[in-house]
């Protein structure tokens, strides 16, 4: 065992990664180390070594050691998106540094301004080192010890790159903004980890293994790059999917961050700066960035009086109980209403409302003669102090959480509710010392413009619902927040950190220029991501969703999805002990339509049984399950079932945007039986107007008999998933036979091709919603056999639009021709690759 000094990088306070607010080094995804926050910005090497990555952006550098070991020093959290902003890199990648070399110099203002936090951390990326005299938390000065790690002389080497004609494969569009940067880079190698096989990732002709982030990053890939991933050996299926669900969730990683991202400030902003009143200026943190104008609107907290002796331990603790359940229906009402974020937070409320040690001690106070609100805020008040005595901020900043749910159960041990909206006047500004949840989502959030707080905390919940809101919000400014009157006009800074609370005439004037160029930009970009698609010679092509989730919604709606193409109701049903409610059912398919904003839903019934079986559905034992009781053919089994269902889809307001999908379709009874029960449960909620249904391809029957049963539906949409592998005979989950269960077999083709051609005679449209809508191969050929609508994952839809935007009809046409007459799915993928450009256009 070797060992080797990791020198602080520069100046600063040294403290354990898990004050690093940021989960992937927080949870040590990229290597273990330590943070240091900077007090200076010349980031110099804290080894000797060779550059191995140094992005364009400069914001985090990794060198190899000369014993093979690689570290990173990553400056500041969320700081790959200053796309370079402040950063000065002084080496370039490749070449050799002495530890105490200058690597990058940053602006610690500029980089402080636009980073969730310049907390930095400096990890070892590489497998099995042991880390010794690890410095513990303080100052620590540029060229201090910071650790030392031994290296395990007897670890394996870094694995080879697979040879290139083996295993399976899949390529993937990276439609991550900064490319695969360290966050997803950790995602995706702890997905790779995870499994024996050996994975490995292909861009720009160089390959790397997936399990190091290292190599990962040294790829350098770019956002709208195509990278290849490819899995070989033990369960080589499995950890190609398991990775690329990694990617997906990086993806959906970044949409969350994106809320938090500081845009880059304007020349207006920097002017607003320069003639603001120095002596009008709080400086605070930001918690979401923004811009506002608006008037000062103080709420102040009331705090609610409770008596401390009871009248009887039997009797309070009935108050209790009662005034527990009450506040747990009205939240799950609230929760059930609202969207991801707020759904997220009301989640946790209702934990803490039925926790038992919170209850518990509860109880204890009661069985002392206490009163019940006394108790529960002695219960509540004990566990805060427990939080604030602990060194993470983040667990700290639950104490308001809990403040809420004890201010809930005294009004509603009072008699009173928490009032749904508290008067605002328009265009406020909020000024409090501390926002809970409750009062933010109390208030009329059309009339809040910024919210300025003299405490809290920049990840607490209600920061997280401000940013679900887009509502710029301040927190820290001080004491002298409680200086400002009642209506004074206000300009809220929040990407810079300051509230300038006495605004010449001419700064609020170039502010109120500012609030509505931002406006202006905001829709502008919402625009392009919203825009329709069309071929490259004008054809329209609909690119929808698959959603399973309110938030997969939310990420539809920000990728430019035009409507949800299937919605895998399964997830309502699955995993619990009792079948959900209509009215549960009901609220989840409503939130959702909410989510999409009046974009088309189209519902698909339960497609259960089978390999989706319910602990409360009593469906027999098969030997051959994706033959048996499943999809449409379970729900006729199970008409209870079904009609609950049916009837929460048909709840959906407004009248018009759900639409119905039936799965597992084999004949033309099944869809008119479902028909049957559509009309009868529309009669009977007076439902005016038709509703739309439409069943899937998925079975090669179905496909057959296309012509027959497209006169009974509205729309077809076809599964492919489910096509292929019952055309090809092929278990979709057979880990041996997955690269050969490929949509793009001639024989699926031409089944696509049936349904595309009924639906054309028919003058209805005909979808594709199973995975091959995402797949650049096989998007020419599927605009050629004439589908015009395809649903996929949120994350694949601006990639496709943008490649349905360089393809001709006429061209497409005429390539899916000839690969319905080709003899296997190779044969097919070759053709089409061969006729692809870079862009996934047709050269
Ligand atoms: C399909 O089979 O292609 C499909 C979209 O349904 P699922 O993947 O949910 O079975
Ligand atoms: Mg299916």
């Amino acid at each position: 065992m070797s060992s080797l000094n990791i020198i602080a990088p520069f100046d600063g306070w040294c403290a354990p990664l898990d004050e690093v607010p940021d989960a992937v080094f927080a949870g040590r995804l990229l290597g273990d180390g330590l943070a240091v926050d900077p007090t200076s910005g010349i980031v110099t090497a804290p080894c000797d070594g060779e550059i191995v990555t140094l992005p364009a952006s400069a914001h985090a550098v990794s060198i190899r050691s000369p014993h093979g070991l690689d570290v990173l020093i990553h400056i500041g959290i969320d700081t790959v998106q200053l796309g370079g902003r402040g950063f000065d890199p002084r080496v370039k990648p490749g070449a050799r540094v002495k530890a105490g070399d200058e690597l990058i110099r940053f602006d610690l203002n500029v980089v402080g301004r636009g980073a969730k936090s310049l907390m930095t951390p400096i990890v070892v990326t590489s497998d099995g080192a042991v880390f010794q005299n690890r410095r513990g938390t303080g100052l620590v000065k540029a060229g201090d010890l910071l650790f030392a790690v031994s290296i395990d002389a007897s670890r394996p080497a870094t694995p080879q790159p697979l040879p290139s004609d083996q295993g399976v494969q899949q390529r993937v569009v990276i439609t991550l903004r900064q490319g695969l940067h360290a966050r997803p880079a950790a995602l995706l190698a702890r997905r790779a980890k995870s499994f024996g096989a050996q994975i490995s990732l292909t861009a720009h002709g160089r390959i790397a293994d997936a399990r190091s982030v290292v190599a990962i990053m040294a790829l350098g890939v770019r956002h709208g790059d195509e990278v290849i991933l490819r899995a070989e050996g033990d369960e080589a299926a499995q950890a190609l999917a398991s990775t690329l669900a990694g990617l997906e969730e990086a993806q959906r990683m970044e949409l969350t961050h994106a809320a938090a991202a500081a845009p880059e400030p304007s020349p207006a902003d920097r002017e607003l700066e320069d003639g603001a009143r120095k002596d009008g200026e709080l400086s605070g943190v930001c918690a979401v960035p923004g811009f506002a104008v608006g008037r000062a609107a103080r709420i102040e907290r009331r705090e609610i009086e409770v008596a401390e002796q009871g009248s009887g331990a039997a009797r309070e603790r009935e108050e209790l109980d009662r005034a527990r359940s009450n506040v747990r229906l009205r939240l799950e009402r609230v929760r059930n209403a609202g969207g991801a974020a707020r759904q997220e937070i009301i989640s946790a409320h209702l934990e803490f409302l039925d926790d038992p040690t919170l209850n518990g001690r509860a109880h204890e106070h009661i069985a002392q003669g206490k009163s019940a609100g006394y108790a529960w805020r002695g219960a509540i008040r004990r566990s805060i102090a427990a939080l604030e005595s602990l060194d993470d901020s983040r667990l700290r900043e639950r104490a308001d959480d809990l403040l809420d749910v004890e201010a809930h159960v005294l009004l509603a041990l009072d008699g009173e509710a928490r009032p749904m909206h508290l008067p605002l006047p328009e265009q406020a500004v909020l000024l409090a010392d501390d926002l809970l949840p409750s009062e933010l989502t109390a208030l009329d959030g059309r009339r809040l413009v910024a919210i300025a707080l003299s405490g809290g905390g920049a990840t607490s919940h209600v920061a997280i619902l401000a940013a679900a809101m887009e509502i710029p919000m301040l927190i820290g400014l001080g004491a002298e927040l409680r200086k400002i009157a009642d209506g004074q006009t206000l300009i809220v800074d929040a990407d810079r950190g300051t509230l300038y609370s006495a605004p010449t005439a001419e700064a609020v004037a170039k502010g109120r220029s500012e609030v509505e160029a931002r406006l202006a930009r905001g829709a502008a970009l919402r625009q392009a991501a919203a825009k329709e698609c069309h071929s490259l010679d004008g054809t329209r092509v609909e690119i929808f969703a698959n959603l399973g989730s309110v938030t997969d919604a939310i990420a539809a709606v920000a990728s430019g999805a035009e409507g949800c193409g299937l919605l895998r109701t399964e997830f309502l049903f699955i995993d619990r002990e009792t079948a959900p409610t209509e009215e549960e059912q009901a609220q989840a398919y409503q939130s959702i339509a909410n989510t999409l904003g009046g974009r088309p839903l189209i519902l698909r019934m339960m497609d259960v049984g089978g390999d989706k079986p319910l602990r409360y559905l009593p469906l027999p034992a098969e030997a051959n399950p994706a033959l048996g009781l499943r999809g449409v053919r379970t729900a006729l089994l199970h008409p209870n079932l079904m009609r609950t269902q049916l009837r929460a889809a048909l709840r959906v307001q407004p009248f018009g945007v759900m639409r119905l999908l039936i799965p597992m379709v084999t004949d033309l009874s099944e869809i008119l039986a479902v028909r049957r029960v559509i009309d009868e449960l529309a009669a009977e909620l007076k439902l005016e107007g038709h509703v739309s249904l439409g069943a899937m391809i998925e079975t090669p029957s179905a496909a057959l008999t296309a012509a027959v049963l497209i006169g009974a539906v509205d729309f077809l949409s076809i599964g492919s998933n489910d096509l292929t592998q019952y055309t090809l005979a092929m278990d979709r989950g057979h880990s041996e036979l997955a690269r050969r269960t490929d949509a793009l077999h001639p024989a699926v083709l031409q089944l696509i091709a049936a349904a595309a051609i009924a639906g054309d005679a028919a003058g209805k449209l005909v979808a594709v919603c199973g995975g091959v809508a995402a797949d650049r191969t096989a998007v020419p050929i599927l605009l050629g056999l004439g589908i015009r609508e395809l649903s996929v994952v949120p994350a694949a839809i601006p990639a496709l639009k943008r490649q349905i935007g360089g393809l001709r009809i006429e061209e497409c046409r005429e390539l899916a021709k000839r690969c319905l007459h080709l003899g296997s799915a190779t044969e097919v993928r070759s053709l089409i690759e061969q006729a692809l450009g870079d862009g996934g256009e047709i050269s």
